[in-house]
């Protein structure tokens, strides 16, 4: 009973395919749930060389409806992989969940406000500071309460190399706010299929961090869930890596089955 939450589509960018493609795929191998959630334009154009445009949105939506029709046997939710900046939280609000309908909403810190400047998690955390303003922004995100899941928290293992004092730090404040919010945390398999990371601690993945998810054990009450974080149709559901880490460490999987869309009521004899 396969599920993945996290998908993209070619509209941001840097993927390929459209939902179509990745319902197919879906289809074949036999998930149940298929989550489009593809990087959320910025109502103000900001990084959108890398992001649909506003003006996509439109075919964004017709685009999963025309998926639906064509595979109802999957469950396809329209989500949106969303950056946590306070000036769009209307935009989340009112245009996607409100207007469009979205099923979801992903909190995924891709950029965070760090000494009054944007700065990008995969490239920028190389201190105490950074790894602070990103723990922060990912903590504002769980508390606005706009989003279903937080998509790799330990994202910051893309540009920080070593797991040290501050990552311990930083990543227990993560943890210690999913518990209390109550919102489930990602474990990215993006990250298995990037190239290893070369640190003075050895050979790993960007993320996920095995520290971190180590850590995660020790807290009673957090959830977590496997994505493959799809940027191609031939990833969607390769989570198993994903899984391995979750059992490993006997971490508890989320149960996101409140966003499916009820189905139509059938006849009742
Ligand atoms: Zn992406
Ligand atoms: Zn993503």
């Amino acid at each position: 009973m396969l599920k993945d939450y996290h998908s993209h589509t070619f509209r941001c960018k840097h993927a390929s395919g459209d939902v179509i493609d990745y319902a197919t795929v879906a289809a074949e191998r036999g998930l149940q749930v298929l989550g489009v959630s593809d990087h959320t334009p910025s109502p103000d154009g900001r990084w959108n060389t890398l992001r649909m445009s506003i003006a996509e949105l439109d075919s964004y939506d017709a685009a999963i409806e025309s998926a639906r029709k064509a595979y109802p046997e999957l469950t396809i939710l329209k989500g949106m992989e969303c950056e946590y900046i306070e000036d769009f939280l209307d935009f989340y609000q009112e245009e996607l969940l409100e207007k469009r309908k979205f099923d979801y909403l992903i909190a995924g810190s891709h950029f965070f406000l760090c000494r009054g400047k944007w700065t990008g998690t995969h490239s920028y955390i190389k201190g105490r500071e950074e790894l602070e303003a990103y723990a922060n922004n990912v903590i504002a995100s769980m508390a606005s309460g706009l989003f279903a899941f937080i998509a790799h928290p330990d994202l910051f293992g893309n540009s920080y190399d070593l797991w040290d004092e501050h990552t311990l730090y930083y990543s227990r404040l993560i943890l210690e706010a999913a518990v209390e919010y109550k919102i489930p945390l990602e474990v990215n398999a993006y990250g298995f299929r990037k190239r290893p990371k070369e640190t003075a601690q050895g050979t790993r993945p960007p993320y996920p961090l095995t520290p971190f998810w180590e850590l995660a054990a020790e807290y009673d009450g957090l959830s977590v869930i496997a994505n493959s974080d799809a940027h191609q149709p031939e990833e969607i559901g390769c989570t198993a890596e994903a899984l391995a880490l979750i059992n490993k460490y006997k971490l508890k999987l989320a149960d996101l089955s409140y966003l499916e869309r009820k189905a139509p009521l059938s006849c009742q004899k």
